[in-house]
């Protein structure tokens, strides 16, 4: 299990906090879907004690830690390299460990990322998998949020902000309501779901994804992810976030 981390239940409760409620039937991303930020069993190293003479039944996950896209310190002042250090070096790394122990030799080993959110998600004995799978999901995708020097949205990617929230501010608005309303652990997320981009918060490990909607950019506001920096400032940290990091062109390529 998660020692870093309250091993809290997670929440299923998606609060949909702006943007228009077209309720398209679940666009179920595919298996290893296009957004997959990260390691698959497609990545798992060979493993030494699995031979055609000698199979294990399920193997060894091999989910791996992804690199930062960043040096550590490429995202001070808003967000120092101690605290990345932790984020990344400890927490981030503490999901891999675990889930890597807890699948070893279950089918979950042999199965995407994704899918083991999936799966674990619906069976209430497995919800330390599904905890420490979304949050490998999430940090690998919050990572690819964040970028020094970040650009403002253009394109394809500033008309559908403009007709679904009104405009990038909008936008900004929503992402901050979401990050101030969650109470605790959690994430604000700028998702696709359906035709219609939309501000989304979730608790605890919880990922949108498994609702049908697909993530587009995402902040992290646990609060390990800004008590060195910020301490019990999560706007602030939030408002900085949006001003100075937030990665567009991510959110961009994952619209497609
Ligand atoms: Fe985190």
């Amino acid at each position: 299990m998660n020692t870093n981390e309250p091993n809290s239940p997670i929440s299923r409760r998606t609060v949909i906090v702006a943007g228009t409620a077209a309720v398209v039937g679940a666009a179920a991303l595919s298996a290893r879907g296009a957004t997959s930020p990260r390691t698959s069993s497609s990545a798992t190293p060979a493993d030494p004690a699995t031979t055609p003479a000698n199979p294990r039944p399920w193997g060894f996950g091999g989910f791996a830690l992804d690199p930062l896209p960043w040096k550590e310190d490429a995202l001070a002042p808003v967000i120092s390299a101690q605290t990345i250090s932790f984020h990344y070096g400890k927490h981030h790394k503490s999901y891999v460990d675990n889930l890597n122990k807890l699948v070893d030799g279950k089918p979950y080993a042999s199965q995407s990322l994704e899918d083991v959110m999936r799966a674990s998600a619906k069976v209430e004995a497995d919800t330390g998998v599904f905890n420490n799978a979304a949050q490998i999901w999430n940090h690998s995708f919050y990572w690819k949020s964040l970028a020094p020097n970040a650009k403002a949205p253009e394109g394809k990617l500033l008309e559908r902000l403009k007709a679904d929230f009104g405009g990038v501010d909008e936008c900004k608005k929503a992402l901050l309501d979401a990050a101030k309303g969650q109470f605790g652990s959690g994430w604000a997320w700028l998702v696709l779901d359906g035709q219609k981009l939309k501000v989304v918060k979730t608790g605890n490990a919880d990922n949108p994804m498994l609702r049908g909607a697909k993530p587009l950019l995402v902040i992290d506001v646990w609060e390990h992810a800004y008590y060195l920096d910020y301490q019990n400032r999560r706007p602030d940290y939030v408002q900085a976030v949006m001003d100075k990091l937030l990665n567009w062109e991510h959110a961009a390529s994952q619209l497609g």
